[in-house]
């Protein structure tokens, strides 16, 4: 039973849409027994966005562990309303926590941009627990009129870095937003997750000496490779946008450094490229300058990862050999994740 449990939680999906059920719930939780889903009349479809094998819990340097989910209910007609939704997490098919969100407090977390007739997407469900319990799946549960309505289970996995990457740039920069719990790379799911942003700021941590795009002390610096690769596609035609009016697609350079992974910089400063896609590229070369193409509101250097062929599901990795600078001195990172707030430097 277990099995067969785990074997459909990959595929992320146990509520039957279409009235029938197929698994009935697990047998562990006496305490808190659901209603079996063969007893329902019908169920509500439950799927995880991300999908279950792409949920990457990350670990910080407090001891606790952070993921974030997304899910879409799809009610068929004739269900009750949605009353509340049950978040179990657990560790080796034990529930160790539960966290319960009445209707109201799940209307905050609804994503209009995905919503659809009969469909309820809730994004940006972020959570953080020890990592000492070793939480290893994120269960949903649905009520609706005192009753389960539907369940998924989720996998969390700790995603396992292929390469080594150095800073894209030269000199201290500061980490304007990383994807740190609550951070803006880190509570928006889709393809700017896992991201950081990079600024130059002065001694009084102002971003620029005037209101042009020239006055930001990031604007035209250069940007480097973080490790050797094969640049995969690149492009420097699309204008800057004016300062805080970012929007449209931004320029861009992909190195894929043939391990599976793909490093991907944007707002690239138009006309700047000095790669073209099927170069090879060596961990430090110049690639072209910071700039405010697409939706960027200030100059800065914005980096993420994914794995090849899955632009849409980017992916956490760290930093390797760098320095941090703070009110209390300097220490070297050998692999890490810079950190909101932070001055990291690279030579
Ligand atoms: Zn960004």
């Amino acid at each position: 039973m277990l099995a067969r449990l785990a074997r459909l939680a990959q595929l992320a999906v146990l509520g039957a849409a279409c009235g029938t059920a197929s698994v009935a719930a697990p047998r562990e939780d006496d305490s808190d027994r659901p209603a079996p889903l063969d007893e329902m009349m019908v169920a509500t479809h439950v799927e995880f966005d991300p999908t279950g094998d792409v949920i990457y819990k990350l670990q910080d340097d407090l001891g606790f562990e952070n993921w974030n989910i997304g899910v879409t209910l799809t009610q068929p007609p004739g269900l009750p309303k949605i009353e509340a939704l049950r978040i179990h997490h657990r560790a080796a098919g034990q529930r160790h926590q539960t966290v319960e969100f009445d209707a109201v407090a799940l209307s905050t977390f609804v994503d209009p941009s995905a919503r659809t007739p009969g469909t309820l997407p809730l994004r940006n469900l972020h959570f953080a627990l020890p990592a000492a319990l070793g939480i290893d799946e994120v269960e949903v549960e649905v009520r609706a009129a005192g009753k389960t309505t539907g369940r998924a289970i989720a996998r969390l996995h700790a995603y396992e870095q292929r390469g080594k990457y150095r800073l894209p740039m030269r000199g201290c920069w500061f980490v304007s937003s990383g994807h740190d719990f609550g951070t803006e790379h880190r509570r928006h799911l889709g393809r700017g997750h896992f991201a950081w942003d990079f600024l130059r700021v002065d001694w009084n941590g102002q971003t620029s000496s005037g209101p042009a795009l020239e006055d930001s002390y990031a604007y035209a610096q250069t940007i480097v490779a973080v490790a050797d690769g094969k640049v995969l596609a690149a492009r420097d035609d699309l204008p800057d946008s004016a300062p805080g009016r970012g929007r449209g697609e931004a320029n861009f350079v992909e190195v894929d450094h043939r391990n599976g992974e793909i490093s991907r910089i944007v707002h690239l400063r138009p006309g700047t490229l000095r790669v073209h896609a099927g170069d090879r590229v060596w961990a430090g070369q110049p690639l072209a300058e910071v700039g405010n193409s697409g939706e960027s509101d200030t100059p800065h250097l914005h980096i993420g990862f994914h794995k090849r062929g899955d632009q849409v599901h980017p992916v956490p990795v760290n930093f390797s050999d760098y320095t941090v600078r703070w009110n209390q001195g300097t220490h070297t990172v050998q692999s890490g994740r810079p950190r909101r707030g932070q001055f990291v430097c690279a030579d």
